[in-house]
C-alpha cells in the first residue's frame, strides 16, 4: 500500500463521498445524480434501436491504487460497461424472461438504495416491514390462499422454492430441523419445472435423487397419472413422499399445470403443495387466465417473481404461505440484539440483511393501480399473438405447441435450415433475439414477450 496521493486532501474525499452536514456540497451530490439520470435515460432507455450486445468481448477490471476522477469513471462505464450489456431496451429481444423494468421502478430503486434501511428487523426497517407484511397478504389474497396467508420477499425466484422445500421439510418432519433429516423424504415437480428444484433438494440435506421429475404431456404440463404413479411407487418403496409442486409458467414452454387437480392428488397423499408461479403468476391480473390459478388455495406455499412478468426492477420476488406460522416454524432464529416481539423479517426467511424491495413493488401497483397491470399482462399476450399469426403464416416456421402465456415456442421447419442457424441469423441480422432451449430432446426456439412495444 502506497502513500495517499500528493494532492489528497480529506475534507474533499469525505465530500465526493457524502453530504456534508453543513450543506456546502449539496448542489455538487445533486449533479452528480443528474448526471446519472441522463446516463440511464440517454444511454440505457434510450437505445432502442441499438444492437442486442454491442461488444461481446471480454473486461478485465482494473481497481487502481488512488482513486479515478468521477468523469473519467462514468466516461469509462458509458464507453466500456455498457456496449457490453445486453440490451433489453431493444423491443426485439425475446430471449428469456428478462423484462425492461417499469421507469418507476428505475428510479424506485436508487430511492432503496438512499434510504439503505434493513428488512433484518422491524427496528431497523418500520414501515418497510408494515409495507412487506400488507403486501404479501395482498398478493396472498389476490391468489385466493386464504385468510391466514403471509409471505416474505426473497433475492430471486430460486431462493422462494428453495425456502419452500425447506418449510416443507421441517413441517413433514419437525425434528429435522434440529438434528438434520433422515433420507427418505422424496419430492416431486415435473420434468419442466426450473432447475432450482434440484439446488433446493441439495440445500435441504434431503438430495437430488430424491427429486422425482414426473413426465409431461407435449405443451409441457405435468400428467396426472404420472404423478400419482411415481407417488404410488415411492410409497412401495418404503419412502415418504413430502412435497409436490405445481408449476404456473414453465421456463421452456410457459406451461400451466393443472393446479387443482395437483393440489389434490398432493393432499392426498399428505404431501406439502408447492405453486411455482415465479414466471406465471402475473396472469392473475387477467381475467382471460384466471381460471388457470384455480386451486391456490389448496397451497401451502407459492413463489411469484414481480421481477418477470410484471416489469418490476430486479430484484423483486417472493414467497408467499397459507399460513404465517409455517414462516414461524421454518426459520424462527434468534436475533438477540433486536426487540424480539416485533415483526422482524429476519426471523422469517433465509435471507437476514435485505434490501427493502417492498417500496418499488409498492409504487409499481400505486401508480399503475390493478387496471394497468391487467393492461400490460393483456397487451403482452395480444402481442404474442401477432407473433403466433406470424408463425403460422410463414411458411418455413411451426409452433412448437400452442403457447398458454405469452410464451411461444417455435422451430425451423425449412429442413435446409436447423433452429439453431436460424436463431444466429436473426441475430446477426438484428431481427429477433430468441433463446434456444432444449424441450423434448430438440433445439427449438423461444421468444418471451414480455416488451411493451415487442414486434
Ligand atoms: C425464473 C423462474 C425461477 C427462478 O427464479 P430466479 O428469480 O431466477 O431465481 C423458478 N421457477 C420458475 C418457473 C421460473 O420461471
Amino acid at each position: 500500500m502506497s502513500d495517499f496521493p500528493p494532492d489528497f486532501l480529506p475534507q474533499n474525499f469525505l465530500d465526493s463521498h457524502f453530504l456534508n452536514p453543513d450543506r456546502s456540497n449539496i448542489e455538487e451530490i445533486r449533479r452528480l445524480g443528474y448526471t446519472f439520470v441522463d446516463l440511464i435515460v440517454d444511454s440505457v432507455l434510450d437505445t432502442q434501436n441499438q444492437a442486442f450486445v454491442q461488444d461481446a468481448s471480454s473486461f478485465k477490471i482494473d481497481i487502481p491504487e488512488h482513486g479515478d476522477k468521477l468523469s473519467n469513471l462514468l466516461a469509462e462505464v458509458r464507453s466500456q460497461i455498457l456496449p457490453r450489456t445486453v440490451n433489453f431496451q431493444n423491443p426485439r429481444y425475446m430471449g428469456h424472461m428478462d423484462s425492461v423494468p417499469t421507469v418507476i421502478t428505475i428510479w424506485a430503486d436508487a430511492l432503496v438504495s438512499a434510504i439503505n434501511n434493513n428488512m433484518l428487523s422491524y427496528e431497523l426497517s418500520p414501515v418497510f416491514t408494515q409495507i412487506e407484511a400488507q403486501l404479501m397478504q395482498w398478493f396472498g389474497n389476490l391468489f385466493g390462499m386464504g385468510t391466514d396467508c403471509f409471505g416474505t420477499l426473497t433475492a430471486g425466484g430460486s431462493l422462494a422454492n428453495i425456502s419452500a422445500l425447506l418449510l416443507a421439510r421441517n413441517w413433514k418432519q419437525p425434528p429435522s430441523k434440529r438434528l438434520g433429516v433422515s433420507n427418505n423424504l422424496v419430492a416431486f415437480v415435473s420434468e419442466a419445472a426450473h432447475t432450482s428444484f434440484e439446488k433446493a433438494m441439495n440445500v435441504i440435506g434431503v438430495g437430488k435423487e430424491n427429486l422425482v421429475r414426473v413426465l409431461t404431456n407435449h405443451r409441457g404440463e405435468i400428467i396426472l397419472e404420472e404423478l400419482e404413479s411415481a407417488i404410488e411407487k415411492t410409497i412401495r418403496e418404503g419412502k415418504q413422499p413430502f412435497f409436490v409442486a405445481a408449476i404456473a409458467g414453465t421456463t421452456v414452454t410457459g406451461a400451466v399445470d393443472a393446479i387443482q387437480a395437483v393440489g389434490k392428488i398432493a393432499k392426498r397423499y399428505d404431501c406439502w403443495f408447492h405453486i411455482d408461479a415465479a414466471y406465471g403468476g402475473a396472469g392473475i391480473f387477467t381475467p382471460k387466465l384466471q381460471s388457470l390459478f384455480q386451486g391456490c388455495e389448496l397451497a401451502d406455499s407459492m413463489t411469484f417473481n414481480p421481477q418477470k412478468w410484471l416489469w418490476v426492477a430486479r430484484t423483486c420476488a417472493m414467497l408467499l404461505v397459507k399460513d404465517k406460522q409455517y414462516l414461524i416454524d421454518g426459520f424462527d432464529g434468534e436475533l438477540p440484539y433486536m426487540d424480539d416481539r416485533a415483526l422482524n423479517f429476519g426471523n422469517l426467511n433465509l435471507q437476514g440483511t435485505r434490501r427493502t424491495d417492498s417500496l418499488k413493488l409498492w409504487m409499481a401497483l400505486k401508480v399503475m393501480g390493478v387496471s394497468g397491470c391487467r393492461y400490460l399482462v393483456e397487451r403482452s399476450l395480444d402481442l404474442s399473438e401477432n407473433l403466433q399469426q406470424w408463425v403460422d403464416d410463414s411458411t418455413d416456421l411451426e409452433l412448437v405447441c400452442k403457447p398458454t402465456l405469452n410464451i411461444v415456442c417455435l422451430k425451423s421447419s425449412d429442413l435446409k435450415l436447423s433452429s439453431m442457424a436460424l436463431r444466429q441469423q436473426w441475430i446477426d441480422e438484428g431481427k429477433l433475439w430468441l433463446s434456444l432451449p432444449l424441450w423434448k430432446g430438440e433445439r427449438i426456439l423461444k421468444a418471451v414477450v414480455l416488451h411493451p412495444y415487442a414486434g
